[in-house]
């Protein structure tokens, strides 16, 4: 998606450690006029599929998830961070490691909000080594539902989750996949 490998371009700048930061229209400012297109292009993609749930995770993917999901005319569900001795019966549960952070995290969706019929597509902003993803296709495989397919707003390329998550047979979309990235130069290259 050019519009946004122009804006990665723009005001993306890369960290140490494999971090892109994109707090200026992603992260923490939100640009919803982009986010808008990327909710379209995601409509676009994922049009022959019959979607009546989009499943994302606190916090980052939510405003992603929102947008995206006024084109299905589906609802959201956010996987939310959870103190174990919180964690009951009454939820599906599952263990992810941040890349961003390097802690691992209970993550829940209430079995309300998750049945056999749902048809999800997973939503997120990043992906880098795919625990995140992996968690959420536990999710919805423990519910018995299924997942139509994954959009993801920036993939890293160079890490392993791509790979990982195609090789588990879900369709994976990444509106831009990273081939590169150079801290000390500031470079970012598109595959
Ligand atoms: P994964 O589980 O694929 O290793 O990491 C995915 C999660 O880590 C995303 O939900 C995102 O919040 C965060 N993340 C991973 N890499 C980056 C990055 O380079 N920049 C930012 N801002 N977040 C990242």
């Amino acid at each position: 998606m050019k519009l946004l490998q122009d804006r990665i371009i723009a005001d993306g700048n890369v960290k140490s450690g494999n971090v892109l930061k994109v707090d200026n229209f992603l992260n923490h400012q939100m640009d919803i006029e982009l986010f808008n297109e990327i909710g379209k292009e995601f409509k676009q993609i994922f049009s022959e599929c019959s979607i009546n749930k989009i499943l994302t995770i606190e916090a980052s993917g939510i405003g992603i998830a929102c947008i995206t999901a006024q084109y299905f005319n589906a609802p959201v569900v956010f996987a939310k961070k959870a103190q174990s001795i919180n964690i009951d019966g009454d939820v599906y549960s599952t263990k992810i490691e941040s890349f961003t952070h390097k802690k691992t995290y209970d993550v829940i969706v209430s079995k309300k909000f998750l049945c056999p019929e749902d048809r999800v597509l997973i939503i997120d902003d990043f992906l880098a080594n795919g625990c995140a993803l992996a968690g959420l296709i536990d999710i919805v495989r423990s519910a018995g539902a299924t997942v139509e397919g994954i959009g993801i707003v920036i993939e890293k390329g160079f890490q392993n989750g791509g790979d990982m998550i195609r090789n588990m047979g879900v369709r994976l979309e990444s509106l831009a996949i990273i081939e590169s990235m150079d801290a000390e130069r500031g470079t970012i290259e598109f595959r």
